[in-house]
């Protein structure tokens, strides 16, 4: 859908009208003469102004300067689209408690005090987690990773995000198939990233990041469905947040609870150490299962992902593969619990897939 909108680019004064475009993916701001401005992806989407009763509101993007400004009746539509919308509002240390419940404050007590950061209590403690705490932590995180990648490649941070209509349509259609399975109460969103390394990594809250480096290195859209499948496993168990409680319990709770600069400083070392430490025992083996049950539910054969993972340290990147190392015994067994028959995506729409990034 569209609507008008007043956008501020954040960097000069003028304010200017503008039609805005709605849709999953996000906002799309154009001028009156349709030329795009710019597009904001709906995982980094914040409510900064919402004044109490019907005025205006104003909604900002992570990382990228700029404001728009809707009429009131738009908040509406927004929460159609995307449904848990943040607030930019930091949470605070109280509010989380209250959240969260004593259980999870003595739980953390433990974790700090006494560090004592065994896998079990990691993971019970990431359950507890409140999931608006987590998102805020991901949308964190992912800045930061996509900020540290354009760093090295000498990019503008907003080049960063793939924007090509045909890739990211199929990509939704793949998502679609995707959310069809055990993962659809979860709550997941892939957010496309244009770089050639094989990146994709789950953060905490439920965003998982895919390079368009790792959709070349998957070869085929089967593949891509079980290596997001086994993302959205990692998600669904609470992985990526039991990772960092475990490593870093005390970190993880300053950038879970603070705001502002002092969050960000804790978050940036989290970032580092999300895309470097393996998972504990049995996560990657559980989050496969629960890949091979999505792709099993959804129709589509296992077979590609199982090939993969048996060869896949093969693939160049940092992050993904060196943290899946490849095991004969463990891919032999998820190719034959597969009972998919199905291909992911016709050839045509895999083919506009492949070229994400591009
Ligand atoms: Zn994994």
């Amino acid at each position: 859908m569209r609507v008008r909108a007043l956008y501020n680019d954040g960097r000069r004064a003028a304010t200017h009208r503008v039609t805005v475009a709605i849709d999953e993916t996000g906002l799309i701001v154009m001028t009156g003469d349709e030329r795009r401005v710019a597009l904001w992806p709906a995982g980094r989407l914040r409510l900064v102004e919402r004044p109490p009763g019907r005025g205006p509101f104003r909604v900002a993007c992570a990382e990228i300067d700029g404001r728009l400004t809707f009429a009131a009746p738009v908040l509406e539509n927004l929460h159609e689209y995307y449904p848990r919308l943040p607030d930019r509002e930091g949470i605070d240390l109280l509010g989380w408690a209250k959240m969260a419940g004593w259980a999870a404050g003595a739980l953390i007590f433990l974790l700090v005090a006494f560090n004592l950061a065994t896998a079990g209590l990691a993971r019970q403690a990431a359950a507890l987690v409140p999931q608006a705490a987590a998102s805020a932590l991901g949308d964190r995180l992912a800045g930061q990773i996509v900020a540290s990648l354009a760093e090295r490649e000498a990019r503008p941070v907003d080049a960063m995000t793939c924007a090509q209509p045909e890739a990211l349509a199929a990509l939704g259609e793949l998502l679609g198939i995707l959310a069809q399975g055990p993962g659809r109460e979860v709550g997941f969103a892939v957010r496309a990233i244009d770089t050639a390394e094989a990146d994709l990594l789950a953060l905490p809250g439920g965003q998982i990041l895919l390079s368009g480096g790792a959709v070349a290195a998957a070869g085929d859209a089967e593949t891509l469905a079980g290596l997001l499948a086994h993302q959205i496993g990692h998600v669904a168990l609470d992985h990526p947040t039991a990772r960092l409680l475990r490593t870093d319990p005390a970190g993880t709770l300053f950038a879970l609870t603070a705001d502002g600069a002092a969050g960000g400083a804790f978050s940036a070392s989290l970032a580092v150490q999300l895309r470097r430490l393996p998972h504990e025992d049995g996560a990657e083996r559980a989050a496969d299962r629960f890949a091979v049950q999505l792709l099993n539910h959804v129709g589509v054969v296992a077979g590609p992902y199982a090939a993969w993972r048996a060869t896949g340290s093969a693939v160049p990147g940092p992050g993904f593969t060196t943290l899946h190392p490849t095991d004969a015994d463990d891919a032999e067994a998820l190719r034959r619990s597969g009972i998919g028959q199905y291909a992911a995506l016709a050839p045509e729409r895999w083919q506009a897939l492949a070229g994400l990034c591009r």
